[in-house]
């Protein structure tokens, strides 16, 4: 499979390239040429594979023989081994009508680990088959960075610095973070938000001379790696219940930087039959206007229970902007220089009506993400986090009695804080409480490309 940018001015380029390219060279998102397409025969096939086995026929589909099938089954049998469910991301019957998708059993209690594993894997193999050092450089609003980090700490021939928002995220992120102290990691704390944070990566990556002479390499999910391991617990969720004689469920999806719920999209155009996507946000909900009003327009930043949600610019936009327009680049480039200029985009009534078809939007309010955690620990006993909380309330709003699956993107130890204001009481998985006592390792920048840039340098 080669891969192409979405604003024209890259092609025919590797897996691999694509990988390491992260953001395309003409600042645009690396898409496959084409979207391979499953049919029913395949699906059929493939139910009941365990979950390494899935990922390895639908990844294969997007690597071809770049990677060999046998290394690249030892690679996903390495990332979903660190695992603690032997399902990996087992489904959990709520309700009839209602199911949570727990892909919080890896190493830092966030679905992030699902991607994040196998692309640890990924940059190490990278690193050994061509002697070379990669240089990671991410920004997170919590859970990325905990989870890249994680991912690829100690692994010889990769340095890894995470830019977080300074005070932003919640404590237990902030302690995955800093209280490790592998040599191959630098924290930086960024005075300002997320936002701040992935603008000046952005920046840093645009810098085109920067990026090859120091190797950078991406983490975030403009990186085409993550999206693509993504697709796999669509495919594993839905053919587990419509092997049961359910129906082609509902997702939703707690969304911040599209990559999730994007995933599932190209889930969709694969072949897989699912009802709507259900795009959950917060109060930052530029998403949810997008799909109910036509018009992306990034606003006024708002702090909630479910930090990791707390995004304006979302950079994995582009990627569904170039399907809804048939792969048209030229378009996408000409609403990319738009959003710059004018600050927003705004789509004709049939896109809208297209956009509709395939989503359903809802933007769940603070005090209704702590409601849907209350009630629902309340008639099942099940404790959600506040984004999880954020998906359930959304599919409750829209649609109820539809079987639907919701993604739950974080275990409730995460986010504590707002857990506590629900008077609910939880008890610390041991791998969480344990991070209290150890001491951290931070550096602390001010919100510009320039004191990042300096970290950077000191530290590769
Ligand atoms: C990152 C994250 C999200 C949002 O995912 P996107 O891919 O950015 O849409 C939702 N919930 C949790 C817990 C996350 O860490």
């Amino acid at each position: 499979m080669k891969y192409k940018s979405t604003r024209g001015g890259v092609s025919g380029i590797g897996f691999i390239d694509a990988v390491l390219m992260g953001l395309a060279d003409d600042g645009g998102l690396l898409v496959p040429e084409s979207i391979p397409q499953v049919g029913e025969e395949t699906l059929r096939q493939w139910r009941g594979l365990s979950y390494p086995e899935l990922a390895l026929e639908v990844l294969s589909l997007f690597i071809g023989d770049e990677i060999p099938r046998p290394e690249l089954k030892a690679l996903l049998d390495a990332s979903y081994g660190t695992f603690r469910d032997p399902e990996v991301t087992p489904l959990v019957r709520l309700r009839e009508d209602l199911a949570v998708l727990e892909l919080f059993h890896g190493p830092t209690f966030a679905f992030k680990d699902v991607a994040l594993q196998f692309l640890g894997q990924l940059y190490a193999y990278i690193a050994r088959k061509t002697g070379s050092v990669i240089h990671i450089l991410g920004a997170t609003s919590g859970d990325t960075g905990a989870s890249a980090i994680e991912g690829v700490r100690g692994k010889e021939g990769i340095r890894i610095c995470v830019l977080h928002p300074d005070g932003k995220v919640s404590r237990v992120q902030e302690l995955q973070m800093t209280t490790v102290n592998d040599a191959n990691v630098l924290n930086l704390a960024v005075d300002g938000t997320f936002d701040d944070c992935q603008r000046i990566i952005k920046e840093l990556f645009a810098d085109v001379e920067f990026k090859r002479s120091y190797h950078l390499r991406a983490i975030n999910s403009i990186n085409i790696a993550r999206l693509l391991a993504q697709t796999v617990y669509y495919f594993y969720a839905a053919l587990k219940l419509t092997g049961e004689g359910a129906a082609a469920p509902r997702f939703s999806v707690p969304t911040g930087n599209f990559g999730d719920i994007f995933a599932g999209y190209l889930a969709e155009r694969m072949g897989l039959a699912v009802g709507k996507l259900i795009l959950a946000t917060n109060e930052n909900n530029i998403l949810e206007r997008f799909v109910r009003e036509g018009v992306y327009r990034p606003g006024e930043f708002r702090s909630t229970h479910s930090p990791s949600m707390d995004i304006q610019v979302a950079s994995n936009f582009e990627r569904f902007l170039y399907y809804l327009y048939e792969e048209d680049a030229a378009a996408v480039s000409a609403f990319m220089a738009r959003l710059k200029t004018d600050g927003e985009i705004a789509i004709p009534a049939d896109k809208r009506a297209a956009v509709q078809g395939i989503f359903d939007a809802y933007g769940v309010q603070n005090q209704e993400c702590l409601d849907a955690i209350r009630e629902c620990h309340a008639s099942t006993g099940y404790l959600l986090d506040p984004h999880t909380a954020c998906g359930v309330a959304a599919a409750e709003r829209l649609a109820k009695g539809e079987l639907t699956v919701a993604l739950a993107t974080a275990h409730p130890a995460k986010f504590d804080e707002s857990i506590r204001l629900t008077g609910i009481g939880q008890t610390f998985p041991p791998a969480i409480s344990g991070l209290f006592d150890k001491s951290r390792h931070v550096t602390r920048a001010d919100g510009s490309e320039e004191a990042v840039k300096a970290e950077l340098l000191r530290f590769f």
